[in-house]
């Protein structure tokens, strides 16, 4: 069975077109030229991250949150490891920082010349 074009949904055009740099095959529909991966990746609707984010930043467990909204707790941990990544990337302004929320994911980084402090929301 061939692939289908993501886009224009096409079978018979697709042609594969090497490899990602991480090793997964790269196809190229002819009939669009839309080049895509094996299966997209973006599986698990934004609102759900979003609302599996919410739970945890409001103190729900991980394994909690995962029984409430529904993706993994290892999915959940991916998804808060890049929220915090996004935010110590970022300045704060300490008057914009109203409370510290710390436990094993989350931490505060203080007195480095960076001044960088990670928060919940
Ligand atoms: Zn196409």
């Amino acid at each position: 069975m061939n692939l289908a074009c993501p886009r224009c949904t096409l079978t018979d055009q697709v042609v594969k077109n090497g490899r990602s740099r991480h090793g997964h095959q790269r196809w190229r529909c002819k009939g669009c030229a839309l080049t895509f991966g094996e299966r997209d990746h973006r599986l698990i609707d934004p609102a759900i991250k979003q609302s599996a984010l919410r739970h945890y930043a409001e103190g729900v467990g991980l394994r909690a949150t995962e029984r409430l909204v529904g993706p993994s707790h290892n999915t959940i941990i991916g998804w808060v490891r890049q929220e915090v990544a996004g935010q110590a990337l970022a300045r704060l302004d300490a008057a914009q920082v109203q409370y510290v929320e710390a436990d094993e994911l989350w931490s505060y980084v203080g007195s480095k010349k960076t001044n960088l402090a990670v928060v919940g929301y």
